[in-house]
């Protein structure tokens, strides 16, 4: 994690920090006290502030999604062991088994508790970093600061433009390689990426499998894309969005963004096309032409 910003406190840099600590202490699976944790032991607990806001929009994102967003999935997640690094391919019918303790319907939600039934966990690691982003994004504004690049291990928070008053410069990786296929101009926004690069294993019959799940099939989710990275004005959506239409795929993301909007898009498909949706078209510099071919979505 990077936060850069200028012309505030010095303070300010030790607050976020322990803000991000207590946040990464509420939301951590793997932390045996966090709030989630607990709940996946217990079935039931009075979630902090942070835990019932962050669940409800999830919730709301899943309900969006129709279910490509799925902090339920844990159980499958865990299985495949992305979450210790102990990968394994596992049976179909394992997977049969668990698929129906995945159901998000089945998470209750209200004002003093947050449940789920027995054999069911969450994992909110698809937009905790998002969410974190934006309570770092709030204090700092807070803060008097106007101009901040925060960078939570891939999540961009773009606060203000360089103290130049220029752009910032965000490059988006390139999944099948070391550096970066291209750069985006950004100001006042968030930039999030999800991709199969970032955490997968190559099994015994050379397949690569990665973390992000289909939660229709309970593995990995294959639609032809290699990475999403969702522009827009809140961390948590963006994130969540982004391993959402990660799932999807081009042409349902291209129907989500042209019917909901508040939002854009840089896509990198198999295929080699990177696809970006019009708003960002001036924004955005191809620096791998050989490799990928740039199309830019109208909203028509
Ligand atoms: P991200 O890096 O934001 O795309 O989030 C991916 C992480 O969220 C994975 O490492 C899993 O812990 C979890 N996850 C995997 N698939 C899904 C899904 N379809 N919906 C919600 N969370 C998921
Ligand atoms: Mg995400």
């Amino acid at each position: 994690m990077t936060l850069r910003f200028y012309g505030s406190p010095e303070t300010l840099a030790e607050d976020l920090k322990a803000e991000t600590e207590r946040l990464e202490s509420v939301f951590s699976v793997t932390r045996p006290d966090s709030d989630f944790a607990r709940l996946n032991a217990d079935g039931r607990i009075a979630p902090a502030p942070e835990t019932r806001d962050l669940a409800e929009k999830a919730l709301a994102l899943a309900r969006e999604t129709d279910g490509a967003l799925n902090i339920a999935l844990y159980p499958l997640v865990k299985e495949w062991g992305f979450t210790t690094g102990q990968y394994q391919i596992p049976e179909p019918d394992r997977i049969r088994e668990l698929l129906p303790l995945t159901d998000w319907h089945r998470i209750t939600l209200s004002d003093s508790s947050l449940a789920i039934d027995p054999g069911m966990a969450l994992d909110p690691g698809s937009l905790a970093k998002g969410y974190t982003a934006d309570v770092l994004t709030a204090r700092l504004k807070e803060a008097g600061v106007t101009c901040a690049l925060l960078d939570l291990g891939g999540n961009i928070q773009a606060i203000g433009t360089r103290p130049d008053g220029t752009p910032w410069q965000v490059g988006i990786r390139d999944p099948e390689g070391e550096g970066h296929l291209g750069i985006l101009s950004a100001a006042d926004t968030a930039v999030v990426t999800s991709g199969g690069y970032e955490r997968y294993f190559t099994g015994p019959d050379g397949q690569v499998y990665w973390h992000i799940l289909d939660p229709l099939t309970g593995a990995p989710a294959r639609s032809g894309l290699l990475s999403v990275t969702v522009v827009g004005p809140a961390g948590w959506r963006a994130d969540g969005l982004s391993t959402a239409l990660f799932v999807m795929g081009a042409d349902k993301a291209l129907t989500h963004w042209r019917e909901t909007g508040g939002y854009e898009l840089v896509l990198v498909t198999e295929d080699h096309e990177v696809i970006v949706t019009e708003g960002l078209a001036d924004r955005f510099t191809l620096s791998e032409p050989d490799t990928y071919t740039l199309k830019v979505w109208k909203h028509d």
